[in-house]
């Protein structure tokens, strides 16, 4: 959660929170900042990445062609879990951080609370349309900024601007007008319609 990458000059005093820095040859260092230390950094040997556990079990990234609906169905319809939980799983789909996993649900039309066990088939594959559609979006508009995220360069992100339920709590839905609700799921932070995702 909120592990940074800042590109730097070395001669750049190390500041606060920069715990890994790997410096190059042009005079140029990546200095990992962790505020929360939620970081994990691992030296592998490089023929050995893919067999390296957290490599090894990660799952499909929503823009890998491999990532179909009957993928997800497979390892959602047999959980007891709520989907919010699914979606955050990164060993089933790589990539789905607590804001798109809210969105990519609403644009699914699929309630976050319900457990897997209780999925379609068809509401997996407008879980692979949507989350496709919105990491695209989402990398063309420079990710999302809220809080504290910054990308290397200090640039932001402006993808915030067309979130349509994440941090939407009391608002009207954009397609119904029911009001916008917030619920704890798995400890996170979950915001659905609850008349357009049943
Ligand atoms: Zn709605």
């Amino acid at each position: 959660m909120e592990g940074k990458y800042f590109v730097k000059e070395h001669t750049l005093p190390i500041v606060k929170h920069e715990h890994v820095i790997f410096e190059f040859e042009d005079g140029l260092d990546l200095r990992y900042a962790d505020v929360r230390k939620f970081g994990r950094m691992c030296l592998v040997e490089k023929k050995k990445i893919e067999e390296y556990e957290p490599i090894h079990k990660q799952g499909i990234e929503p823009i890998d062609d491999n990532l179909s609906g009957e993928y997800i169905y497979e390892h959602f319809k047999n959980k007891k879990i709520p989907i919010k939980s699914l979606l955050l799983d990164q060993t089933i789909i790589a990539g789905l951080g607590n804001i798109y996993a809210d969105e990519v649900a609403y644009q699914a039309g699929v309630n976050p609370l319900k457990l897997g066990e209780n999925i379609s088939l068809v509401e997996c594959k407008r879980i692979k349309d949507a989350a496709k559609d919105i990491i695209e979006r989402a990398i063309e508009y420079g990710g999302t900024t809220i809080r504290s995220y910054t990308s290397s360069l200090g640039v932001t992100g402006s993808y915030q601007n067309y979130l349509k339920v994440h941090t939407k709590e009391g608002e009207k839905c954009l397609n119904c007008g029911t009001i916008i609700k917030k619920e704890r799921v798995g400890g996170r932070s979950t915001y659905y319609c609850p008349k357009c995702q049943k």
